[in-house]
């Protein structure tokens, strides 16, 4: 039997990397995926369209151009679902951006930014998503945070900044909604091999080797390891768990 079968997800920023992973699960375990994402292929040219994978598994999708930071486009992009699939269970807030600078030396647009995407954009589509997802039996919010919303590191003042909040933000949501059953959890990856990152991976050899002796695991994360770990959130297996942050980071936060 399929996890997730006669469930409608909106997931954003699934275009690219985990999003992508996530929503390429999801439908694989049986749900119609929305992707709202700001573009509609992924940012790595080597990667495989998220809409082929779905298409591929047989899972009904729908691609909403969707700015997370807009709150028009935001509501519309829940409309959206709600209006092709009569109903919507799961909320994956995932889009996110990533600038890697100290805190005295972040141009202040890109705190903004940052914070925008990350943070607002999180509060944004969950508002807009509640009132829908009070009307389900398997209501699920599942935030990206990151091991930067959970310690400091990598030298990025403001996503750390954006992801605490997202890691705190989940679980007030998770009080104020208990009562309605609205399960709101978070992910906290380590380092998934992803565009986000690929710059560094590539091209800095000191933050590569810095960053693998951090992560005890032997080797960093596949989005597909987040995606794992997001079927568990968004599936009725996790109906007694709200307002947790699990970590999915090769050991990253258990040092
Ligand atoms: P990515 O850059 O590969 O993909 C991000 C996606 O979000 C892209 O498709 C992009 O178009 C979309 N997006 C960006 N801004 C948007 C906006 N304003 N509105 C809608 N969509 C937007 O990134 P990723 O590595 O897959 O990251 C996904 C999430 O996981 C992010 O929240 C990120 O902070 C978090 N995360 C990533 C890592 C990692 O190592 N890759 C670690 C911890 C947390």
């Amino acid at each position: 039997m399929q996890r997730l079968e006669n469930c409608t997800a909106v997931v954003t920023g699934a275009s690219s990397g985990i999003g992508n992973s996530i929503a390429a699960r999801f439908g694989r375990e049986g749900a119609n995926v929305v992707v709202a994402d700001v573009r509609r292929e992924p940012k790595l040219d080597d990667k495989r369209s998220v809409f082929d994978k779905l298409e591929e598994c047989g899972a009904d999708s729908l691609f909403v151009e969707t700015d997370v930071t807009d709150e028009t486009a935001v509501e519309a992009a829940v409309d959206a679902a709600v209006d092709e699939f009569g109903g919507l269970d799961i909320l994956v807030n995932n889009a996110g951006i990533y600038y890697q600078y100290e805190a005295h030396e972040t141009p202040t647009e890109d705190y903004d930014a940052i914070t925008d995407v990350n943070l607002r954009g999180t509060f944004l589509c969950s508002k807009a998503a509640i009132p829908e997802l009070k009307n389900s039996d398997n209501a699920k919010i599942i935030n990206l945070s990151s091991i930067f919303g959970l310690v400091g590191g990598g030298s990025s003042a403001a996503y750390c900044a954006s992801k605490g909040g997202v890691t705190n933000l989940t679980r007030q949501m998770a009080l104020d909604y208990a009562e309605d059953e609205i399960n709101v959890n978070a992910l906290a990856p380590g380092i998934i091999k992803t565009a986000q990152n690929v710059e560094w991976r590539e091209n800095d050899p000191e933050i590569l080797a810095d960053w693998e002796e951090k992560t005890p695991w032997p080797r960093f994360g596949d989005p597909e390891d987040v995606a794992d770990a997001a079927v568990f959130l968004a599936s009725d297996e996790s109906d007694f768990i709200t307002g947790d942050i699990l970590s999915v980071d090769g050991g990253w936060t258990a040092q």
